[in-house]
């Protein structure tokens, strides 16, 4: 993406889409709050994983632990992109608050469209931290964030957010979190084939076990396999 160009048409590819229209629901905007408890006292349950001891790690890929229960095989890129989407689930949203003032503010240009759609928006998006303001034509700047957006990728967030307010005019502060904490979980993750120090390996298993569901990332993919201790020992013969 160049220079001023705000790319606040392109659809949001985070790979995930809802199976619902967003057209049925009723317009959240008016009524909703921010406040994390809102939207996570439905998120699924707790499913935790036991304490693992790290045994390597395979290819740059795959960290296998052991536990008093078996083996342990963990995608790493997987594993991380749900610590990551736990961690933007719980932190997007939450804001007004805590707003990080900017030195530079980011200048965004809009089609007359979507320059129409943000001014309606105008309340909505300054409850959630970010405040627009004209700047001449179809441009509007931005002097502050929420503080949770990651840093240097500030305007791609924001262009994010706009972006399905564009594509989606009614909001659900619930279906944003979702999204832009897959799409950050996914953008933040180590990929496959990096090397991970022990401790870097400790770390991840100790995050990973403070997940509320450590056990698929946010796309649905696996992110442990496990083998009991008996699913073993059948392999190997040693029971019946
Ligand atoms: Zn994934």
């Amino acid at each position: 993406m160049s220079g001023q160009e705000a790319a606040v048409s392109r659809p949001i590819g985070t790979g995930l889409e809802e199976g619902d229209a967003s057209a049925s629901e009723p317009a959240e905007l008016d009524t909703g709050n921010f406040e994390p408890a809102e939207a996570d006292n439905e998120s699924e349950p707790v499913r935790r994983m036991p304490k693992l001891y790290p045994i390597g790690q395979m290819h740059g890929t795959y960290i296998f632990a052991e536990s008093e229960d078996g083996l342990y095989i963990i995608d790493q890129h997987a594993a991380q992109e749900r610590i990551k989407y736990e961690f933007y689930r719980e932190k997007v949203g939450q804001t007004a608050r805590e707003v990080q003032e900017l030195l530079v503010p980011i200048t965004f240009e809009f089609t007359a469209a979507d320059y129409e759609t943000i001014q309606e928006y105008h309340d909505y998006l300054k409850r959630i931290g970010l405040d627009f303001e004209p700047f001449g034509g179809r441009s509007m700047i931005v002097r502050s964030h929420p503080q949770w957006m990651p840093k240097g990728r500030e305007k791609e967030t924001i262009e994010d957010i706009v972006g399905q307010l564009i594509e989606n005019r009614h909001v659900s502060i619930k279906k944003l979190r979702e999204k832009l904490a897959i799409m950050m979980s996914c953008k933040r993750s180590i990929k496959a084939n990096h090397h991970l120090r022990d401790d870097e390996i400790e770390a991840l298993l100790d995050q990973l076990g403070r997940a509320q569901d450590p056990f698929t990332c946010p796309h649905g993919r696996p992110v442990i396999i496990h083998f009991s201790t008996y699913e073993m020992e059948k392999m190997f013969k040693r029971v019946m």
